[in-house]
């Protein structure tokens, strides 16, 4: 079995425009299919599909397998903690939901340096360290959204650790803003098990500009070009686990038969495709959707996005485009509706200037 984990992020819907309707019809054909294949890894988190991502874990695994089948990941919502006991009070809810007692590993979600500070102030490492104590958490650690110097300082101070969970792929390997390399360097050195999350960019290095789909595929015909997004993430040494949110049964199977190698050769590949795609990606959205519950004005701002990169790729297609942003618009609120308050920034994984992006939506859609 290669190194791949189930992350409950992203699943099959029943309505493609509501994150909540989960198919279990499907979703419960692939965690057969996933857990038959040698797989055993599943991870969730508080906030994932609105909390419906903890009940699908429940439904779709729990109740279905022996606890002893699987390896099940959670996620306390670090920054929603406003006094101490919140964390049991999230840690009793998040069992309820899953139908668990106990998590075999539990995360602070999503640290950078204002959620660290957030940790810090309530005791949050000190929470995990305590679960661990009572057998309510197997291993402990954080999922991460910052730089390498703040790893190093976390690192540093909490070596109680197991796990750091991380946003690694190809394109954000040598990001200056991203830092993929450095903070896996980091946690490398401090001898952490390292997850990888996003090893598709949100589904960004799924489907490449045809220039760099050409080089992929006069390589490895057979290959799809997502599978060689996993590969590079299974293929460093210290990843324990490479997480990919799925949500149909081809993309399962498709990772499932994903290689673990890379040849030097293919590495050279994925850095023309480096170059290729930075010249063509306009906004590096991945579509966690982690910003819209932020936006007070219910702004669309990654399917807006979505169909802007798909705009830039092809201006042509401009009169087919802007169609699907008016029909968007007419449920949520439209670009130009930006009022700058900048709370979607504070949350956005890929540190992307989503007011100023969205000036440039409304320039092309609602001109
Ligand atoms: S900056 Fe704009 S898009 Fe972001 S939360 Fe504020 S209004 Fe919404
Ligand atoms: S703008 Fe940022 S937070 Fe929002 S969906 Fe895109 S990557 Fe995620």
């Amino acid at each position: 079995m290669n190194k791949l984990g189930f992350g409950f992020l992203r699943l099959p819907r029943t309505d493609p425009e509501d994150d909540t309707t989960v198919d279990f019809t499907v979703l419960n054909e692939m965690v057969d299919t996933f857990l038959a294949s040698g797989g055993t890894y599943f991870d969730t988190a508080y906030t994932y599909l609105g909390g419906m991502s903890e009940t699908a874990v429940r439904r779709a695994l729990v109740e279905r397998y022996p606890r002893s089948a699987f390896t099940l990941a959670d996620k306390l919502p670090s920054w929603k903690v406003k006094k101490k006991e919140d964390c049991e009070r999230y840690f009793a809810e998040q069992c309820g939901r899953c139908g668990v007692d106990y998590f075999d590993i539990y995360l602070l979600h999503w640290l950078n340096r204002e959620n660290y500070a957030i940790a810090e102030q309530f005791d949050e490492f000190a929470f995990l360290q305590k679960l661990k104590t009572e057998g309510k958490a197997g291993r402990i650690g954080f999922s991460y959204h910052g730089d390498a110097a703040l790893l190093e300082e976390i690192l540093s101070a909490h070596p109680e650790v197991d796990i750091v969970q991380l946003q690694i792929n190809y394109l954000d390997w040598e990001s200056p803003a991203l830092e993929a390399r450095r903070c896996y360097e980091t946690a490398e050195r401090f001898h952490k098990e390292i997850v990888v999350m996003e090893p598709v960019k949100g589904g960004t290095l799924a489907s490449l500009p045809e220039e760099a789909e050409v080089l992929l595929r006069a390589h490895a015909p057979q290959a799809s070009i997502a599978s060689w997004a996993i590969r590079f993430a299974q293929a460093l040494p210290q990843v324990h686990i490479v997480l990919s949110g799925m949500n149909t049964m081809e993309q399962l199977l498709d990772n499932i038969q994903a290689d673990m190698l890379l040849s030097d050769k293919e590495r050279e590949l994925l850095d023309a495709v480096c170059t290729i795609l930075r010249q063509s990606i306009a906004i590096p959205c991945t579509a966690c959707r982690y910003c819209v519950s932020h936006c007070p004005e219910k702004i669309a701002i990654p399917d807006y996005f979505s169909i802007y990169n798909e705009y830039q790729r092809n201006p042509a297609d401009g009169w087919k485009i802007t169609p699907v942003y008016t029909a968007i618009a007419g449920k949520h609120g439209k670009a130009s509706g930006c009022i700058g308050c900048h709370s979607c920034e504070r949350n956005c994984p890929q540190r992307i200037a989503v007011s100023r992006e969205l000036s440039r939506v409304a320039a092309v859609f609602e001109k």
